[in-house]
C-alpha cells in the first residue's frame, strides 16, 4: 500500500517550465490540502540537479522556488532562473511523508547517476541527526548511503516503516543536539565570506537568531537577507 501511494505521486508528476526557464507553473497546480511537494531542479547547462521539499504550496511559490541550497541560491543571484527547470516529483500528505519521499527521491536521483547537488540524503535536517538515526535503526542503509546508490535506495524503498522511525527520532531529538547539528550544516552549506551587517556575525561563523534581545536564545540561523555573498 505504500509503494502503491509512492507510485500514485510518482505519476501525478509534470515537468513545470522549459528548458529556457521562466514560464514555469502553468500546468501543475499543488493542492492546497497537500502537507508539501518534492520536486527536483535541474541546470541543464551546467549538468547538475537538486532535490529538495517545499510545504509553501501556493501557485507563485510553487512557479517560483528552485530551492535554498547555497549553490541554486548563488546560480540565481548570479544568473536568474533561466536555464532552471523544476519538476514537481510527488505530493505528500504529511510532514512525515514529505520527508521520506525527499529521501527516496534523491536516493533516485544518485541511484540513476544525476549528478546532484545536495549534501545530504534528505529528510529532517540536522543531517548529523538524521545520520545518527539511520546509523541505529538501518545501519546497512547507513552503510550504503556513500559507496552502493543502488543498494541505498532500495534498501530506503523497501524500509519505508524503519525509515520513518528514525525521521520521527530526528524530530524528537534534544534541542542541544538539534541546533550543534545545525550548526555544523550551516558551516558546510552558508557562504560565510563576509561578516553579517544584521546579527554580527564573523566571517566564517554562522548568523544568529534574536541578534537584538538581551534574554531570548541565539540560535544559529540560514544567512540573512542583507549579509553579503563572496563576489566571484
Ligand atoms: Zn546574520
Amino acid at each position: 500500500m505504500r509503494a502503491s501511494a509512492v507510485l500514485r505521486a510518482v505519476r501525478r508528476a509534470a515537468t513545470l517550465g522549459s528548458t529556457n526557464g521562466g514560464s514555469v507553473g502553468e500546468r501543475i497546480s499543488v493542492p492546497a490540502t497537500a502537507a508539501g511537494y518534492i520536486f527536483r531542479t535541474d541546470c541543464d547547462s551546467d549538468g547538475w540537479s537538486y532535490i529538495g521539499q517545499s510545504t509553501r504550496t501556493d501557485h507563485d511559490n510553487v512557479a517560483s522556488y528552485f530551492g535554498s541550497g547555497e549553490g541554486i541560491r548563488m546560480h540565481v543571484a548570479e544568473h536568474g532562473t533561466a536555464g532552471l527547470q523544476k519538476t514537481v516529483l510527488a505530493i505528500a500528505e504529511t510532514q512525515l511523508e514529505l520527508h521520506y519521499l525527499e529521501m527516496l527521491h534523491l536516493a533516485a536521483a544518485r541511484r540513476d547517476g544525476l549528478m546532484v547537488r545536495n549534501g545530504d540524503f534528505g529528510g529532517p535536517r540536522p543531517f548529523s541527526v538524521m545520520q545518527r538515526a539511520l546509523y541505529n535503526l538501518l545501519p546497512e542503509a547507513y552503510a550504503a548511503a556513500i559507496s552502493n546508490p543502488k543498494k541505498f535506495h532500495r534498501i530506503i524503498a523497501r524500509n519505508r516503516d524503519l525509515v520513518e522511525v528514525a525521521i520521527l527520532d530526528v524530530t524528537a531529538a534534544p534541542t542541544e543536539d538539534y541546533y550543534a547539528g545545525l550548526e555544523r550544516d550551516l558551516l558546510t552549506s552558508e557562504d560565510l565570506t563576509n561578516p553579517c551587517p544584521t546579527c554580527g556575525a564573523a566571517a566564517g561563523a554562522v548568523c544568529r537568531t534574536n541578534a537584538n534581545s538581551l534574554t531570548k536564545p541565539r540560535n544559529p540561523s540560514r544567512n540573512h537577507a542583507r549579509r553579503p555573498r563572496r563576489t566571484s
